[in-house]
């Protein structure tokens, strides 16, 4: 299937038009033509080579939705003209115990992810979403509510469920004191659900000019975290603080607001260590722990749960021949809050 797209064809180079061909349609699979694909911050890390190697031709983008033109012959979950999401994997072993409870991201003999790899057949390059087709097993794909605009769900198949995620697992609700580290992608995402779920948010933020839009996304307090005794101040209040940041950030800060019993969850994924206070870590008996995107099964919990509650990303849809200036604006946390490509442009 003759596809148009963008691709990295050297590690740390600019993006470049790129055409390709995906592989046929199998028994269980869905052909889509994608609508849209949003730019994760790891589209960014990958194709600089910031997380290690990289196979070239690189097409990023695992934050893709697009509607269903063809499925194969064994399809029951989808019907030519539904909508249809791919997230940040396209399959997986399907068997170990945690594809078995449905925590595909975790499988225990790897997930194949959505790009920078080869498909389970050991032959077929992974492609991602910055593109105008796509195939895919019908198990891996999502439904995407009728309600919600399209543009605003792509950020959901990645941003979205990876906050998602660790807010239902460490139960964020009413009564809880949430942090969020960050106002990007991801960030901007998690205020909406933890503040959707009960939660009273912090934002905690290194760009003044986000207070207001953090606001109207349901946070009700803005730290500035330029400002260390503004952080002093709050030390001992938070029972669950999510870490967003792409950048290297000193965790013990974080560590140090935490109650008792209270969890820091790393999320970002700067390519070097975090530095640990143990002292910090022991008092009050604090966790720090770490989430990776979501299961299939939470995944769809996710996206019904903004349709219910009218939950979309907030996005700046571009043309693909901004992607190398929206790569810039995004490291310079200059976007509101997610790019997203319009795939008629490929
Ligand atoms: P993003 O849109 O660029 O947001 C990151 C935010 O971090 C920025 O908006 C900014 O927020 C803050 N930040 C950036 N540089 C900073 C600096 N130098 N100092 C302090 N704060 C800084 O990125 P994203 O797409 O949300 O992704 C965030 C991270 O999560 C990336 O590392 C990505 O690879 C990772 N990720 C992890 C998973 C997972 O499963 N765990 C999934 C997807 C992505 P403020 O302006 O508010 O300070
Ligand atoms: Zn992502």
């Amino acid at each position: 299937m003759e596809t148009r797209g963008y691709a990295a064809l050297e590690v740390n180079t600019p993006l470049v038009p790129y055409t390709f061909n995906r592989r046929a349609l199998r028994d269980g699979d869905v052909a889509f033509d994608i609508t849209y694909a949003g730019i994760c911050h790891s589209d960014i890390h990958t194709a600089r080579g910031e997380w290690g190697d990289v196979i070239v031709p690189l097409v990023p983008g695992h934050e893709i939705v697009g509607i269903v033109t063809e499925v194969g012959p064994s399809v029951t979950k989808f019907a030519v003209g539904d909508r249809v999401g791919v997230g940040v994997f396209i399959d997986s072993c399907g068997t170990c115990e945690n594809c078995q409870a449905g925590e595909q991201q975790y499988c225990l003999k790897g997930m194949t992810g959505t790009y920078n790899g080869l498909e389970r057949d050991g032959v077929t390059p992974a492609l991602g979403g910055y593109s105008n087709k796509f195939v895919i097993d019908q198990n891996y794909a999502l439904k995407v509510p009728d309600s919600l605009d399209m543009s605003g769900v792509a950020p959901l198949l990645c941003a979205g469920i990876t906050l998602y995620s660790p807010l239902r697992h460490w139960k964020a609700g009413p009564g809880k004191k949430v942090g969020i580290v960050g106002l990007g992608g991801l960030g901007h995402m998690g205020v909406k659900f933890a503040a959707a779920m009960g939660a009273e948010v912090t934002v905690f933020s290194h760009s003044a000019e986000k207070e207001a839009d953090a606001m109207r996304m349901g946070a009700k307090h803005f730290v500035i975290t330029k400002d260390p005794s503004a952080l002093a101040s709050l030390a001992e209040s938070f029972d669950l603080i999510l870490n967003t940041v792409s950048a290297e950030l000193d965790i013990n800060l974080y560590l140090n607001l935490l109650k008792m019993d209270g969890t820091v969850v790393v999320i970002g994924l700067p390519g070097k260590p975090y530095a640990v206070s143990a002292f910090n870590l022991l008092r009050l008996r604090r966790s720090l722990t770490g989430s990776m995107i979501g299961g299939i099964p939470q995944t769809q919990e996710m996206l019904d749960f903004c349709a219910e509650h009218n939950i979309v990303s907030d996005v700046e849809v571009i043309k693909a021949d901004y992607i190398n200036e929206a790569y810039e604006r995004t490291v310079a946390s200059d976007v509101k809050y997610r790019f997203v490509i319009d795939a008629s442009t490929f």
